[in-house]
């Protein structure tokens, strides 16, 4: 029996469960970091919190015997991934990175491209525009310096307490969003610019074509940097890639 950890907090970490639950030569667990109130259900047993570092993450693998960990959490997630890569030196875990490739700039797109959120802030400029907020609920703290425009901020659990920002207005909702709902989101608000992550796949695309469909400037934050290990794009890749392992040896230790 192969035991298998999944860091997950994204669709494909909960689509790769799905297809390995229920497999008899295989143990998998699946790991959320706790950031939403109340997650979407799992298809196999979960659990939550972080592990306390690359140390914590490597003595978890040790102690539950994990013979293959797949980092399959969001591409901004660079902190669990940069530990994940450290953490199977130290165990012996195998590792794989399930990674959504990025989106590409298309005609039509009115993309600026920024490093950082705080280069968003700045790119945004002085005078108040009608800004889409499309980020984490901790990714917002940057725009408090710029209190002057009109925030749209869409979160998956409330922003509370809310920002101080005067003009901000805040939605919930989990994706997927459509083009044809993030359009009519963004025309009834009347923004002027997204600003948003490039987190690739298809569920939260919506905004971007509708930005484009929209003449509408999206500034996008580009990817951090993530450790160069064995990676897969999708989660049937990362399927046939587990299917290919050599046979698990007698326990490491044993
Ligand atoms: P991060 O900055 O890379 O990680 C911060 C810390 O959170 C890690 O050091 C780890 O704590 C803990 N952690 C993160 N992912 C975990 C997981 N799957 N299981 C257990 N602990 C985890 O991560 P983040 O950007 O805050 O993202 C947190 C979660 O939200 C991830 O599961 C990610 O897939 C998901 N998510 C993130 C984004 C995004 O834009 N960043 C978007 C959608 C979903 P310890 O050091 O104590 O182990």
């Amino acid at each position: 029996m192969r035991r298998i950890l999944i860091l997950g907090g994204t669709a494909e970490a909960r689509q790769l469960a799905g297809k390995l639950a229920g497999r008899g030569d295989l143990a998998v667990t699946l790991s959320l970091a706790g950031r939403t109130a109340s997650p979407a259900p799992q298809p196999v047993p979960v659990r939550i919190g972080g592990f306390g570092g690359a140390d914590g993450l490597a003595e978890y693998l040790s102690d539950e015997c994990i013979d293959v960990l797949i980092d399959a959490t969001h591409p901004y997630a660079a902190t669990i991934s940069a530990n994940a890569a450290k953490a199977v030196t130290e165990s012996g875990a195998r590792l794989l990175a399930l990674r959504r490739p990025a989106w590409e700039r298309v005609s039509g797109d009115l993309w600026n491209e920024v490093d950082t959120l705080a280069e968003a802030v700045q790119v945004l400029g002085d005078e108040p525009r009608r800004v889409f907020l499309a980020l984490g609920r901790k990714d917002l703290v940057p725009f408090l310096h710029a209190p002057q425009h009109d925030y749209l901020i869409r979160s998956v659990d409330p922003v509370d307490p809310p920002l101080a920002l005067p003009r901000a207005k805040y939605i919930t909702g989990r994706g997927p969003f459509t083009e044809e709902h993030d359009g009519a989101l963004m025309a009834a608000h009347h923004i002027e610019v997204v600003i948003a992550k490039n987190s690739g796949g298809d569920a939260t695309y919506g905004k971007i074509v509708a930005a484009r469909a929209l003449g509408i400037e999206v500034i996008i934050l580009r990817r951090p940097v993530l450790p160069d290990v064995t990676s897969v794009g999708s989660v049937e890749d990362a399927v046939r890639w587990l299917d290919h392992l050599p046979a698990p040896k007698t326990k490491r230790g044993v």
